[in-house]
């Protein structure tokens, strides 16, 4: 197979306190520390997939202000990523409304072809306090033709890391196309 080192730049983006910063923390360290500052990163990481190495370029969004509802996303952010996760929390209702307005202002910057996006649903764990129901965020990502996931960050690694390695899939599957 081909041995050279693939790059890929996913960008993690919704509301502020979604967990963006635990899945990414849970999928570098595979742990689950639960608290995060709020500071705005890019981690690397380097995997063996299908005897491929892949360069994991991470970037963590910062909320823009925290409990500020619509948080738009820069030229900078949209222009870097390959590939894209929309996060918001099963039981914070504004979270899944952020995620609809970010994937706007995305379609009107990137074709759907040229980057994909996973929505994933996080926090699964906290059950009791759902508000969005799992075929919400179903219907949402069939609509806007995105993968779709419901994880919880606090419990388990393995959900995480297939949403990251579905989207590295995506991403190789769009540059094979171009
Ligand atoms: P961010 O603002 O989107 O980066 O959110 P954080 O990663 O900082 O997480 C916000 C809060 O939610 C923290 O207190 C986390 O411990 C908590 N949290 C994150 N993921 C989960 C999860 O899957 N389940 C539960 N119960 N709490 C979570
Ligand atoms: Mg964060």
């Amino acid at each position: 197979g081909n041995q050279q080192r693939v790059e890929v730049n996913i960008l993690l983006l919704g509301a502020h306190n979604v967990g963006k910063s635990a899945l990414t923390v849970r999928f570098l360290t595979r742990r689950f520390i639960g608290e995060y500052g709020d500071i705005e990163s890019v981690y690397s990481r380097v995997d063996r997939i299908d005897g491929q190495e892949i360069c994991f370029n991470i970037w963590d969004s910062q909320s823009t202000q925290a409990g500020e509802k619509c948080s738009s996303l820069s030229d900078k952010q949209l222009q870097w990523a390959d590939g894209m996760i929309l996060v918001y929390s099963i039981c914070d209702r504004g979270s899944f409304n952020v995620v609809q307005q970010q994937l706007q202002q995305i379609r009107r910057s990137r074709k759907p072809s040229s980057v994909p996006v996973l929505i994933v649903g996080n926090k699964r764990d906290l059950q009791r306090h759902r508000t969005v129901s799992s075929e919400e965020g179903r219907l949402l990502a069939l609509s806007q033709r995105c993968g779709f996931f419901e994880v919880s960050a606090a419990e388990t690694y393995h959900g995480v890391l297939l949403v990251f390695h579905r989207l590295v899939d995506l991403v190789r599957e769009t540059r094979a196309l171009r």
